[in-house]
């Protein structure tokens, strides 16, 4: 079962829940666990999620709540649970900018051995040295591995980093020429060589030059071979001894299935990485199996890649993913998603942030927030963070979703200026406003009123997002 196929299993079961009957929630329970199970998913952690879900139906819903308490409760019951499955409860390292790392420090030079030789190697000694930070890859042949070294690249560079790349994979024929032509496309400069065959010291190579040239992140990407190739394992163990990487980033196939769990064991036994970036969760992904992987190695996910184009990748955290993979929305994706168009100057923009921030998400705020999202693309990769447009999407594909998008933009550009600037409630205490804007749209009621509820949804999570963070909308991972 593909990932989509699991989200709408899931929204499914969930919404299966009428009456909140006995009979009716074990039914919900053991629909969420097959689809689980068909995804990939451990067994053994949907034993446990099983499990968990039963106590806490037992000690939280009462005989004194009402169906709609009910099943609000059972819905956070079940997002809380799946949350739990995919958070492996470790923070990812952060890199740090060179201008933001204490000025004070000295980087140190020690003489490391490669191939019998003594080279010179600087290296960050201490956590006060200003030094680039290193990440290197590691992961099977064909994972993504090459093409998830530009794509986490270019996301930092959209942020302000400076970033270099480099191949170590003297192995495969052409893996140097596909990450330079990724670099050139993304305007990231690249080290490599095509004559040289020591991989380690390629990678040495690399990442002195860049660190010479004061870059602040230099990724490294290694050999992927064939699956569990000891020579494979030692190449890695070398390069990570002469680059001392400050975070090491397994990529992993997100459609592999049950397999993921025993190859993310035998990769963090040898390369002990720090984090994971789940690729090609679009298409075929049934994610299960990389769920599971996360569990068994305790280690989280970072990223995701979400189809070939250096764009589609997005950071990963637990609490988006299952709000996205039940219909629920994901208001702080969007805004993120909204934040790398650059948009700091956009008055618009900014009055919006300044609201989440005050926990405020007005008509016009959504309705911004729909306009910037018809720029970005491709469609697929945001609809779900609008509550139940992954279900639209689901059913009628990307170009009608589109349509109804603008269609949304075009329903608020009949509202008044008041109604525009509102939480929304007054469409509640006058609901002849809701005809007016229906007559001036030339669409049906409903249209408006599933316009309405949508902004509620996104209005809550404005809410609570500003409460978990009175600082101000969350950063991306790593970011
Ligand atoms: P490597 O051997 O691990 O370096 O893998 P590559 O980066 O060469 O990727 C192998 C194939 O997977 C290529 O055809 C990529 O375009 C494709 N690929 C990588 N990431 C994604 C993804 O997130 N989604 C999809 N659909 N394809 C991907």
């Amino acid at each position: 079962m593909v990932l989509a196929d699991l989200g709408s299993r899931l929204r499914g079961a969930l919404s299966s829940v009428e009456s909140g009957s006995d009979d009716e929630i074990n039914q919900m329970i053991k629909d969420i666990c097959s689809a689980l199970l068909e995804a990939d998913v451990n067994i053994k952690l949907v034993v446990r999620l099983r499990d968990n879900i039963k106590n806490k139906i037992k000690s939280e819903i009462t005989a004194h709540d009402n169906t709609m308490n009910k099943r609000k409760k059972l819905q956070k019951i079940i997002y809380d649970e799946l949350c739990g499955l995919v958070d492996s409860h470790e923070e990812p390292p952060k890199p740090k900018k060179l201008s933001a790392q204490k000025k004070s420090a000295s980087t140190q030079t020690v003489t490391k051995t490669i191939n019998g030789k003594k080279v010179k190697v600087k290296q960050n000694s201490g956590p006060s040295n200003i030094s680039s930070y290193v990440i290197m890859f590691v992961g099977l042949q064909g994972s993504g591995k090459t093409t998830s070294c530009t794509k986490l690249a270019v996301y930092y560079k959209k942020r302000g980093y400076k970033v270099g790349l480099v191949c170590a994979d003297t192995f495969r024929a052409g893996a140097f020429d596909q990450l330079k032509q990724n670099a050139i496309k993304a305007s990231i400069p690249y080290y490599g060589s095509y004559l040289e065959q020591d991989p380690v010291k390629i990678a040495h190579e690399g990442v002195e030059k860049f660190k010479d040239e004061k870059f602040d992140i230099i990724i490294v990407d290694t050999s992927g071979r064939h699956r569990q190739e000891q020579q494979l394992f030692d190449e890695m163990v070398q390069i990570s001894e002469m680059v001392t990487p400050d975070q090491t980033i397994m990529v992993m196939d997100g459609s592999i299935g049950q397999a993921a769990e025993s190859q993310a064991k035998a990769f963090k036994d040898s390369a002990n990485f720090g984090s994971i970036i789940l690729t090609k969760m679009d298409g075929h992904a049934k994610g299960g199996g990389a769920i599971s992987a996360v569990a068994a190695t305790k280690t989280p996910i970072i990223f995701m890649g979400t189809g070939e184009h250096i764009n589609d990748f997005e950071p990963f955290k637990p609490s988006t993913f299952i709000s996205k993979l039940l219909g629920i929305g994901d208001l702080q994706g969007l805004i993120e998603q909204v934040q790398s168009l650059n948009l700091q100057n956009d008055e618009n923009h900014k009055k919006t942030l300044e609201n989440i921030k005050e926990g405020k998400f007005t008509l016009r705020d959504f309705q911004n927030q729909l306009n910037n999202f018809m720029k970005m693309g491709p469609l697929t990769n945001i609809a779900s963070m609008i509550p139940g447009m992954s279900n639209i999407m689901s059913q009628v594909g990307e170009e009608e979703t589109s349509e109804k998008i603008k269609n949304m933009i075009f329903i608020m550009d009949s509202m008044t200026t008041e109604e525009l600037e509102s939480d929304g409630r007054l469409f509640v205490d006058q609901p002849s406003r809701i005809i007016r804007v229906a007559k001036g749209s030339g669409c049906p009621a409903v249209e408006i009123e599933m316009v309405l509820q949508q902004h509620r949804m996104m209005s809550t999570m404005a809410k609570s997002a500003a409460a978990a963070n009175p600082d101000g909308v969350p950063g991306g991972a790593g970011g």
